[in-house]
């Protein structure tokens, strides 16, 4: 599956906000937007004009870039999100929410979005009681996701987990640090969702 190989900081110096996608990093010092507060490349400093079409676009690539979505893929997300009844802004959300990666982050499997990708890939996750190894697998309501047998002792996986203590698990998932599982209560409301996206402006942009 395609992906953004570029460098992660300055994601989060393009969009003006820490989006944590490189775990630990994010909590320290070392953070890229920490030591450097402006958007990246030569006119960086430059403060740009703010159109009502650059804040809508803006808006879309902080919410891809939080996920880890390339554009074709968060369309089809939205598409999607408009066939389904209720809020298309929130149903947009709550699909991003129910991907396993999330997921295995949000549950403190994994220290960022990328590292939760690359151990479902690997085949480290259960859900159910079956492997699944695609990372955009939907989740629903009832189901279990936990972490395989073979894979428990997994060093990767301790320091991941040491790493996401910072993270809180949000109220629409329970853990069991013990048996290293997680159970997916219900689908998220907007309320539980933290990130800081203003999703009707992104369904501005794609209704145009
Ligand atoms: Fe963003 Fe994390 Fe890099 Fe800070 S360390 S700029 S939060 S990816």
């Amino acid at each position: 599956m395609a992906r953004y190989t570029g460098a992660d900081c300055r994601q989060c110096r393009r969009e003006g906000i820490k989006l944590f996608l490189k775990g630990d990093r994010c909590y320290s010092d070392k953070c890229g937007i920490e030591r450097r507060p402006y958007p990246p490349g030569q006119a960086g400093k430059k403060r740009p004009r703010d159109s009502e079409y650059r804040v809508q676009l803006r808006e879309k690539q902080k919410a891809k870039r939080i996920y880890g979505l390339l554009e074709k893929q968060f369309r089809n997300y939205y598409k999607l999100a408009t066939r389904m009844s209720g809020i298309t802004g929130e149903n947009l959300l709550r699909l991003l929410e129910s991907r396993l990666d999330n997921v295995v982050y949000r549950l403190g499997f994994a220290a960022s979005r990328d590292e939760a990708r690359q151990l479902v890939r690997h085949g480290h996750f259960l859900v159910n009681g079956r492997r699944v190894d695609i990372p955009s697998f939907r989740v629903r309501p009832g189901q279990v996701v936990a972490v395989a047998e073979k894979s428990k002792d997994l060093t990767v996986l301790k320091a991941a987990m040491i790493s996401s203590s910072k993270i809180e698990i949000p109220g629409w998932l329970e853990v069991d640090v013990e048996k290293l599982t997680g159970k997916i209560l219900s689908l998220p409301t907007r309320e539980q969702i933290d990130a800081p996206v203003r999703e009707q402006l992104i369904v501005e942009l794609y209704s145009k």
